[in-house]
């Protein structure tokens, strides 16, 4: 089956779907990008990822392209045509096409839309979720807004080919101070050894992730309790157990920083009953 894309009001198929070569995304990162994940035939949290979506627009100053319930109505679609049950839906807006020029076009520019949506077999991600993930931590030289969500990911990039490179299998930003920031493209925790949920405070300097704000309506439902704030390297090796979170990876369970074991070097059970909680408690739309 062929894949199909939603680009500019067209659904096309993936060989035809292209954008202009002055796209302002293409040459200056200059847009936003959502990911929702797709479960058992639902999305998955799509109303927290439309309001940071919107979010993310005014603080750039993108106007949004469309009503929320039509953006709402193009994942669905997009969802729909390519009969995916379990993946992402991906969505980026872009401040649209104009001839390159740093300051934002005029007024009449319209904003360029892109949908995609792929499949993941749900086999390989628990799969994965059972042996847990390797991090290298790398030094967080992203600029201070990484709480917007744009499609300016080179840092990002970088780390992980670095992490997959070194054998491991994602990264996480690090500050000067030795704290975790977050991973590549996820959130990071750890459970102490006194069994104390961690995960930094998402005020600033890392993306207020949406699998993170509802695994804290998992362990809110589950009467577990945590604590906001940063946490080093050291203390998160030494943790009883870590963990990420994203729409991609759901909870992941992380096993290794840097070479060194995590506890015994296997998932642990605070990370598995989150991740086997939170289909449950997270939003769930039908496409
Ligand atoms: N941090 C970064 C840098 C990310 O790219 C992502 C994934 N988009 C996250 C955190 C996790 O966010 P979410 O749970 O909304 O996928």
């Amino acid at each position: 089956m062929s894949r199909i894309a939603y680009v500019n009001g067209r659904y096309l198929e993936h060989s035809n779907a292209v954008v202009h070569v002055e796209d302002r995304g293409y040459q200056f990162a200059d847009g936003v990008y959502e990911v929702c994940e797709i479960a058992r035939g639902f999305i998955i949290d799509v109303t927290r990822h439309l309001d940071r979506l919107e979010r993310s627009l005014s603080e750039l100053g993108i106007i949004r392209p469309m009503h929320r319930s039509a953006l709402e109505l193009i994942l669905k679609e997009v969802v729909r045509r390519n009969r995916v049950l379990n993946g992402l839906v991906y969505l980026q807006i872009t401040r649209g096409v104009a001839r390159r020029d740093h300051p934002f076009p005029k007024a009449n520019v319209r904003p360029a839309m892109v949908v995609t949506a792929k499949r993941i077999d749900p086999e390989v991600l628990s799969l994965k979720a059972g042996r847990g993930i390797k991090v290298i931590t790398v030094p967080d030289n992203r600029w201070e807004r990484v709480d917007i969500k744009t499609i300016g990911l080179l840092p990002n990039v970088l780390a992980r080919q670095k992490a997959i490179e070194e054998g491991a299998d994602d990264a996480w930003f690090v500050d000067p101070d030795g704290t975790v920031k977050e991973g590549s493209a996820s959130n990071a925790w750890i459970v102490t050894p006194q069994g104390q949920l961690v995960t930094r405070p998402a005020e600033s300097g890392i993306l207020r992730g949406v699998t993170r704000t509802t695994v804290l309506d998992v362990v809110a439902k589950l009467g577990m309790t945590f604590e906001e704030r940063p946490f080093t390297v050291e203390e998160a090796t030494n943790a009883r157990e870590a963990f990420v979170t994203s729409a991609s990876a759901v909870v992941m369970p992380v096993v290794a920083i840097n070479s060194v074991a995590v506890a015994n070097g296997h998932p642990g059970s605070v990370s598995c009953s989150l991740r086997d909680a939170f289909f449950d408690v997270a939003e769930k739309t039908q496409p």
